[in-house]
């Protein structure tokens, strides 16, 4: 029977004559329409995903087939698609449209995907709830009064909600991991470098990275392979290709292990999502696995130091943001600077002014060595720190989140409080390191809670056939 929430279960089927893309592309179509007060999407491409879905049928009716042949995909928006308009959910860039599609669209594309729609997110991707967004917040779809997570939080819910067979999202300190965590679905943040950021919209360089959300591993592998390689565009686009990933064994060879202690014992954490992670150690065992309870001090300098470090680069990369390049410019701006001060100060939302401040001030002269500097070294510890640990361990378990989604408007006012949504996930951006989150639990307050689990660098192979035996084990 056909699975929406399969890769693999529409390939055949399609493949099978079972049905046709069109009629795939229809049905997802219907579940937009069904979920719209969830304002995930902000614009749909109905009529061109129709009209591709015709010319793949034909194409298949005449013995043609492509990998990602009825796949259909929601895209950030903050990805750009040619011909498109693109916002990245800021009144600063209202009515633009892209002249070119990102890399990782366009190997979608040449693969065979539908992107089907642009889906709502924090504003410059700077957010841990989506509620940082000119479109509005989205909604959790086991919970609407629930914020989905940020800053994909559109991506997390179209695919939660059904709306698309996967959805790629960006993923600077956690927004593709964090919102997977609370939505339920499985989120991949690859290594640095892995997918080509070109026609990402910049937020922090030196961290953003294209992920995806999927409904299992194996779908988000596949996309994967599709998405990533060298790129002659982005410089900082890893050398060489993905190594194929083969998902068949659920049970794979004994891995070591570790946890940090910092991580299980910090008051952060929610009891409950960390008997389950207490539990989830036990049961690794059990399956032959080395886990290890090792400890990590420098976990306390991770939020500090991505937040100096990425709002450093952001006041940089929204620089050109100034009213006369792209998108919004105030209309009664008289001289130069007005056009500038005007367009930005009515452009930009709190948030990303609060960033832009913040990371100019730790830019500025005065300062530079007491916060940049220091930060930037205490990356580098981090980095060599953690390749310690991963010289001894194959993996890093932990929650993906201290808690789980929080009822919208609850943190707003407390921007703190939200940037620690981020304490377990911007480590592996910090690092550079390959990350995922695999739906783990389900809360006593009914919400869902992720496994976080971070591999080598460049290790996204490892990685994902054993986060594959990872989803049996935890639905063991
Ligand atoms: N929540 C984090 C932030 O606000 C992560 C954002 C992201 O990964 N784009 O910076």
């Amino acid at each position: 029977m056909l699975n929406l929430r399969s890769l693999e279960s529409i390939g055949e089927a399609v493949r099978a004559g079972e049905v046709t893309v069109r009629e795939v592309v229809r049905r997802y179509l219907k579940a937009i329409e069904s979920g719209q007060s969830l304002n995930a999407f902000v614009e749909v491409y109905e009529e061109e995903a129709l009209a591709r879905a015709d010319a793949i049928d034909a194409d298949i009716a005449q013995g043609g087939w492509k990998p990602l042949y009825g796949a259909v995909l929601g895209n950030k928006d903050v990805i750009v698609v040619k011909d498109h308009k693109v916002s990245a959910a800021s009144k600063i860039l209202e009515g633009f449209e892209s002249l070119f599609s990102a890399t990782a669209i366009r190997k979608l594309e040449e693969a065979g995907a539908i992107v089907i729609g642009r889906l709502n997110c924090d504003e410059f991707a700077m957010g841990s709830s989506n509620e940082n967004s000119v479109y509005g917040p989205v909604h959790n779809a086991i919970d609407p009064e629930r914020v989905p997570g940020g800053s994909s939080g559109g991506s997390a819910v179209a695919v939660q909600a059904g709306m698309c067979t996967a959805a790629l999202g960006s993923d600077t300190g956690g927004s593709v991991r964090q919102p997977a965590s609370y939505c339920g679905v499985v989120g991949l943040k690859p290594s640095y470098g892995r997918v080509s950021r070109y026609g990402l919209i910049a937020y922090a360089s030196s961290f953003d990275q294209i992920g995806v959300f999927a409904n299992n591993v194996a779908d988000a592998a596949r996309i994967l392979s599709c998405i990533s390689g060298p790129d002659e565009y982005d410089a900082t686009a890893l050398n060489e290709d993905l190594p194929e990933i083969t998902i068949t064994d659920p049970k794979p060879e004994s891995r070591r292990i570790a946890c940090f202690s910092e991580v299980l014992n910090g008051e952060a954490l929610d009891p409950e999502i960390r008997e389950a992670t207490l539990a989830m150690i036990e049961k690794l065992k059990a399956e032959g696995h080395a886990v290890e309870v090792v400890e990590f001090p420098y976990i306390r300098y991770v939020v500090p130091a991505y937040y100096i470090l990425t709002t450093a680069e952001a006041s940089s990369n929204l620089a050109r943001y100034d009213g006369v390049h792209f998108g919004y410019r105030a209309g009664e701006a008289e001289t130069i600077e007005e056009v500038y001060t005007l367009s930005r100060s009515q452009g930009f939302g709190k948030e990303v002014k609060r960033r832009i401040l913040l990371g100019t001030f730790v830019l500025s002269s005065g300062y530079y060595d007491a916060y940049y500097t220091r930060a930037q070294k205490m990356r580098k510890l981090l980095v060599d720190k953690t390749n310690e640990i991963l010289d001894s361990y194959d993996f890093i378990i932990s929650p993906s989140t201290p808690g789980t989604a929080f009822k919208i408007g609850d943190k707003t006012d407390d921007p703190v409080a939200m940037y620690l949504n981020d304490i377990y996930t911007v480590h592996a951006n910090l690092t550079g390191l390959p990350a995922i989150s695999l739906p783990f639990g389900t809360h006593s307050n009914g919400m869902p809670f992720g496994l976080q689990v971070t591999g080598r660098y460049k290790g996204e192979k490892e990685l994902l056939e054993f986060s594959a035996s990872l989803e049996s084990t935890i639905k063991d």
